[in-house]
């Protein structure tokens, strides 16, 4: 079955999809007309009434398959990433097996949470009721996704969408369109019924004629805070799960494991060349051990080799395009002209910017408040865990943090403090594990992905009384 195929789209219009790396073609795709979204809501509609009515153990065992068809064509998935999103060969290759592992776990949520029974009888007057809840579809879920992890974001709308018995109509990153249709060509294949997804190729004009439609239940969005503004200014009455952006800080104490703080902040500061939305963008250290630590980051970014993704020994690829290597490039551009000093990188090379480290940046340059998400990291110092707290907190959202120590006291004060959806400690901010609750605090944020949380904002409680007398 070809790309083309598994779409309901007629346009004739098609869309070359480029490597970020080399700007060669690698594919093209059919493009989806937004005029044709009467026919990719009917076809949702049956795709719903198709889901709801499969049984538990159906959609788990699709799913399971579907786990199983990835993992056994992994070394091509990861080959489709690498060349759509210029993520380099062994990240590529994590994020597969991460897919896998959604799928699973999507599998399991099928079966389960499926709802409780209700205690009609724990306040008087209902004691001669009883009755439960069950978690009932929402019906039709478009699911909007971004370029940086083509695949495994995808498998995390598509699975709980399933495993709740939804139909969905998904537009995947116009960037990176392949993984996204060789996850549903998996899934079809391992046995859901075709009308049950809808894959839908374009931009901005389509995403709205998809995000407004009346008969959406829900929109389940990852991607950036403008788009998410502009989106649920679109959508009208209907649910919103909102992944949104970070701007992550990791708190580095003065009794820290050194060399493990070290490695992982290079690596959080660094994975995916920065696109990654719980990456390692400021990182403050205890004053005493500042020095040591900024020498130290430096070297092991500098050794950092850069460049052509399909090698085994690449650590930092391109960017997704020249045009977001050359934002990066403005943005420390500015931090440079408000102050902040460069330690190393700030090199571009058409689309691959190189690991750039600075310290000293201003507090209110738009590098220390937004995001960057590009391969740059902030260096700054502290004297006393509370400053850390307060720089942590600045910006207006966060998704992720980080804390470095060996002080059990001084890890839950950062944990309790931080206004953040998830506090790792002893690990960097780039840190996620499928299964856990993941979604940002502050503004903009909504709902949580983590397979079980996302099975649970893509259902309805349905309550069944029955009044014995
Ligand atoms: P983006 O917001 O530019 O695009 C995301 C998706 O939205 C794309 O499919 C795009 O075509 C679509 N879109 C754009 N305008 C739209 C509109 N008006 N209506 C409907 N859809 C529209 O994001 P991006 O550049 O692809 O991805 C990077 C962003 O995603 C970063 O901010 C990153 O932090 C965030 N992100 C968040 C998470 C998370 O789980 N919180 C994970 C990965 C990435």
């Amino acid at each position: 079955m070809t790309a083309a195929k598994l779409r309901v789209a007629k346009g004739s219009d098609t869309m070359p999809v480029y490597s970020p790396h080399d700007g060669s073609l690698i594919d093209s795709v059919d493009l989806t007309d937004s005029s044709e979204i009467d026919e990719l809501i009917a076809r949702a509609r049956r795709g719903a009434l198709l889901s709801r009515n499969l049984p538990r153990h159906q959609r788990s065992s699709i799913l399971d398959n579907a786990a199983q068809i990835v993992d056994n064509r992994r070394d091509a998935f990861a080959e489709t990433i690498m060349l759509e999103a210029g993520k380099t060969i062994v990240q590529a290759r994590k994020e597969v097996l991460r897919c896998v592992n959604t799928l699973k776990l999507s599998a399991e949520e099928a079966k389960r949470n499926a709802g409780e029974i209700v205690p009609f009888d724990s306040y008087a007057g209902s004691e001669q009721r009883q009755g439960w809840f069950t978690r009932e579809p929402l019906g039709i879920i478009t699911a909007i996704t971004p370029y940086n992890d083509p695949l495994n974001l995808v498998a995390h709308k598509l699975g709980p969408a399933i495993a709740g018995g939804n139909a969905v109509l998904l537009k995947p990153s116009e960037l990176t369109p392949l993984s996204a249709i060789r996850l549903v060509k998996a899934i079809i294949e391992a046995g859901l019924p075709q009308e049950i997804i809808t894959v839908a190729i374009g931009g901005t004009d389509l995403g709205k004629a998809l995000v407004s439609a009346r008969e959406v239940r829900m929109v389940s969005f990852t991607g950036g805070f403008a788009t998410g503004e502009a989106i649920s200014r679109a959508a009208g009455l209907k649910k919103l799960a909102m992944e949104l952006g970070g701007n992550a800080p990791v708190i580095v104490m003065n009794d820290c494991d050194f060399d493990k703080a070290v490695e992982s902040c290079v690596s959080g500061a660094y994975w995916a060349a920065g696109q990654n939305c719980i990456g390692a963008q400021r990182i403050l250290v205890q004053a005493e051990l500042y020095g040591r630590f900024r020498d130290a980051f430096v070297e092991a970014t500098k050794k950092l080799k850069a460049g052509d993704p399909s090698r085994q020994d690449t650590d930092v690829g391109p960017m997704i395009s020249q045009q977001a290597a050359e934002r990066a490039e403005v943005a420390v551009n500015g931090a440079i002209a408000a102050g902040a000093k460069l330690l190393c990188g700030h090199r571009r090379d058409g689309s691959l910017y190189h690991p750039t480290v600075l310290e000293g940046t201003p507090h209110t340059c738009c590098l220390w408040r937004e995001e960057v998400f590009a391969p740059v990291a902030m260096l700054a110092s502290f004297s006393t865990l509370d400053e850390a707290i307060g720089m942590a907190n600045d910006p207006e959202y966060s998704l992720h943090a980080g804390i470095f120590t060996n002080n059990l006291v001084a890890a839950l004060e950062a944990a309790g403090r931080i206004d953040a959806g998830g506090v790792m400690i002893n690990d960097s901010s780039d840190y996620r594990f499928d299964a856990m609750p993941f979604g940002g605090f502050k503004y903009g944020s909504m709902g949580r992905e983590g397979v079980r949380f996302a099975y649970e904002d893509m259902t309805q409680p349905k309550v069944v009384c029955i009044n014995r007398r």
